[in-house]
């Protein structure tokens, strides 16, 4: 796992769970959010009834999962957690379903990858809570109509887009989240710090923030490299120089790009002049399969605006070759 991935694994999930808001007054940042998902619960709670379902959309690490705990802890119900992958028959889901208690917070993580039949399922679930298990097979097969406790379905999904429309318009509410600004992430860093009995002082947890590309997961777990460095080498004591003397050993630079990301961005810059160069060109440049460039490193150049993807090709914006240190061609002549 690269250190300025959004993903987690299970070690880490782990080392997550002491981080994790417990409640919508501790979930910092994502305002607008905030506001509107505290209306829905609000509203579910005088009610007396469950919370519509729920559409979460945004990158990993960005609270996705945390949220989905926090409304249930709101709305004072159990939760369950499964994700789109996992579900790979429609018995998958009906064997979910139907074991829910009245209430429960189902949150399926990547709900955009479920298998066909099984979301076809979801449909009729979500809207009448009520599926039809298909038992036999051929002109024998019966379908045994099921009634389902109501339940609140909270989906997720890295863009809302990649939902099919049946999917989507059946959610009471989207959310889309936002990359953290800085100043979010450094709220973030210094109630972790907090928890975690870290010495974070201002311009240390700054210098964390600006390097952990808008994803508080990713700003948590350079906390923890940091730490580790401030121990040995800086009497427990995160300052600014302290976090950046870290993070340049494990090679975060100051954006946040690793070394695969600036692999990529030197050789754009220098053996292709800049670009314009096809992906698989660029790739084998780096030594990488193609997908890795793409999947991997590409989505936070682009967002940063350091690499633009054109029809003809892959270039480097002005900001790429000035955060390399060299002047775009053509500098000199203005
Ligand atoms: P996702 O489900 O979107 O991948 P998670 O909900 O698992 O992301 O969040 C990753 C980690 O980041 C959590 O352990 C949590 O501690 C932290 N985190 C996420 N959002 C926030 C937030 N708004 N405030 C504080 N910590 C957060």
């Amino acid at each position: 796992l690269r250190l300025v991935d959004g993903a987690s694994d299970e070690e880490e999930r782990a080392a997550e769970l002491a981080l994790r808001p417990k409640s919508l007054d501790e979930f910092i940042g994502q305002e607008r959010v905030r506001d509107q998902l505290g209306l829905v619960l609000d509203a579910a709670k005088g009610r007396g009834r469950p919370a519509d379902h729920i559409l979460l959309s945004g990158g990993p690490g960005l609270g996705k999962t945390t949220l989905a705990m926090i409304v249930a802890a709101e709305m004072e119900a159990p939760l369950r957690i499964s994700s789109g992958p996992a579900i790979t028959h429609a018995g998958d889901l009906a064997a979910v379903l139907s074991s829910l208690a009245e209430g429960e917070v189902l949150f399926l993580d990547e709900v955009h990858r479920m298998a066909r039949p099984a979301e076809e399922m979801l449909y009729m679930a979500m809207e009448d809570f009520r599926v039809d298990v298909v038992v036999g097979k051929g002109p024998g097969a019966t379908a045994i109509p099921l009634d389902l406790p109501h339940f609140t379905l909270i989906g997720a999904t890295t863009r809302a887009g990649l939902l099919p429309a049946p999917l989507r318009d059946r959610f009471g509410f989207t959310a889309h989240m936002d990359l953290y600004e800085p100043a979010e992430l450094e709220r973030v860093l210094a109630r972790s710090a907090r928890l975690l009995g870290i010495d974070l002082r201002k311009d240390g947890g700054r210098e964390v923030a600006l390097r952990s590309r808008g994803t508080p997961r990713i700003a948590n777990r350079l906390l923890r490299r940091v730490r580790d460095f401030a121990e040995v080498r800086a009497k427990g004591v995160v300052t600014g120089p302290v976090a950046a003397a870290a993070l340049e050993i494990y090679e975060v630079d100051a954006l946040g790009l690793d070394r695969l990301d600036r692999a990529v961005l030197t050789a754009l810059v220098k053996l292709f002049g800049g670009g314009p160069v096809g992906l698989s060109t660029l790739a084998v440049a780096v030594g990488e399969e193609a997908e890795t460039v793409e999947v991997v490193a590409e989505p936070f150049l682009v967002r940063a605006g350091l690499l633009a993807r054109t029809p003809r090709g892959r270039i480097a914006t002005p900001a790429a070759w000035a955060h390399l240190g060299l002047a775009p061609p053509g500098a000199d002549r203005v």
